[in-house]
């Protein structure tokens, strides 16, 4: 294990072994660690930045954070360790930031249920992650006779009054963003991406793919200053989709506020012994048998326990009718990977009607990362102090293994193995 100078200038003395310039594997895996954190962190301030908002400490944080990586920068293990842990407040800070954001422009989300498949007509699907895209979009469109639907982490758009109010705004379709080169091969309509989870485009649809903003890919067009005139007029030249309705309805846009309007009921069911446990299971979903885990998991839910959930993970299990108990859905959808942040507030507020800790709370967290904005989410919980999370569907790999005791250690930070051994040990 070299760091970035010993392979640059070839000398290779190893610093592990050697130590000549202070900088070992664990110092390595949390630079690594608060760069991703970063990375995530960015995803959040962007979009929030789409709809005008930013936040001073955060934009201070993120040059002190990436300067500490440079080379013959910092070699102190403890300071690594406590600047994670702060990366891990400001992401707390940024997605609160940007779920005041999107209150603010487009109301909080309501339940609502989505239907699935096309609708007569020409159509445009929008992945990624951008509610200010969706939403210029959806002005853009109205009228014309295009449809508009979500795909991936969009899904969560259909909840917000200030987007569901647009009648075109008709359903959603596919699964998880790695879905795409089929999907849309065998849809013909124009899709937009509004952010990552876009992938290198198969012929098929290449002329009729559109990005905005960070979102970038060979043979795309681009969508400047939000002007979608372009890829209105190419969806009205295409072929009408059919009509045809998908099996499944999804449901989604539960927040805190409609979620804590239950708070007396939830307090009732847990003291009758109604509900025995609340899971959170979420995060990014990634290719492979890797993300079966989660379906088996809420499949084995005892149908007295409640399934919170968000981002693009829910797609292993969102079609499942979980039913409810005394009027408490057992599958909530609080929304996007940045959405976490409902969750907290969830669980900090669940905490206080029950007058204990978040870790004395019956609630497990079972965790699924892919990308940069699952590990900053990741960083948050453990700023938090909350413990015993189930992360899968395998370890990061650039944690090493004495960081991964460090983790264990202090967080009891496990990682997913069985699901039904896994909800064993969690109900016990
Ligand atoms: S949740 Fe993660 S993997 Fe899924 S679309 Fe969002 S960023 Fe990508």
């Amino acid at each position: 294990m070299f760091c970035d100078q010993c392979e640059q200038t070839g000398k290779g003395t190893g610093c592990t072994v050697a130590g000549v310039c202070g900088k070992n594997e664990d110092i390595d895996s949390l630079q690594k660690n608060l760069i991703y954190t970063l990375k995530g962190i960015s995803a959040y301030v962007y979009h929030a930045g789409e709809l005008g908002v930013n936040d001073p400490e955060i934009d201070a944080f993120i040059p002190e954070a990436l300067y500490s990586t440079l080379t013959n920068s910092n070699f102190d293990l403890d300071y690594f360790v406590d600047i994670n842990l702060r990366a891990g407040g400001m992401t707390i800070k940024a997605m609160r930031m940007l779920k005041e954001a999107h209150f603010d422009n487009y109301g909080v989300p309501e339940p609502i249920e989505v239907q699935t498949g096309t609708v007569a007509g020409p159509g445009i699907l929008v992945t990624g992650h951008s509610l200010k895209g969706l939403d210029e979009l959806l002005k853009q469109t109205e009228g014309t006779g295009v449809n508009v639907y979500t795909h991936s982490e969009m899904l969560p758009a259909h909840g917000y009054p200030g987007l569901k109010k647009y009648k075109h705004l008709v359903g959603n379709l596919g699964r998880a963003w790695f879905d795409q080169k089929k999907l849309w091969s065998e849809n013909e309509l124009v899709v937009i991406a509004f952010g990552n989870c876009v992938l290198i485009p198969k012929e098929a649809y290449r002329d009729r793919l559109y990005c905005l903003g960070v979102a970038g890919v060979p043979g795309a067009k681009r969508i400047e200053n939000y002007d979608f005139s372009e890829a209105i007029e190419q969806a009205k030249s295409l072929p009408p989709l059919p009509d045809a309705p998908g099996e499944t309805t999804l449901t989604t846009g539960f927040s805190a506020k409609v979620v804590l309007s239950l708070a007396g009921k939830i307090k009732e069911a847990v003291t009758a012994g109604k509900i025995s446990h609340f899971f959170l299971v979420g995060g990014c979903d990634a290719p492979g048998k890797g993300g079966d885990y989660y379906r088996e998991f809420v499949k084995s839910t005892p149908t007295d326990t409640v399934v919170m959930t968000l981002a693009c993970g829910k797609y292993r299990f969102n079609d499942l009718d979980l039913g409810d108990i005394g009027g408490i859905p057992r599958l909530i959808d609080l929304g996007q990977c940045n959405d976490a942040i409902e969750a907290i507030d969830i669980a900090v507020a669940l905490a206080g009607a029950f007058g204990c800790g978040v870790n004395d709370l019956p609630l497990t967290l079972v965790l699924s990362w892919m990308e940069q904005k699952a590990v900053a989410i990741l960083m948050s919980l453990l700023h938090l102090g909350i413990k015993g999370i189930y992360l899968g569907p395998k370890p990061p790999a650039w944690i090493t293994p004495n960081v991964l005791k460090v983790l264990q250690d202090n967080f009891d930070l496990r990682l997913t193995g069985d699901p039904k051994e896994d909800m064993a040990a969690m109900l016990a």
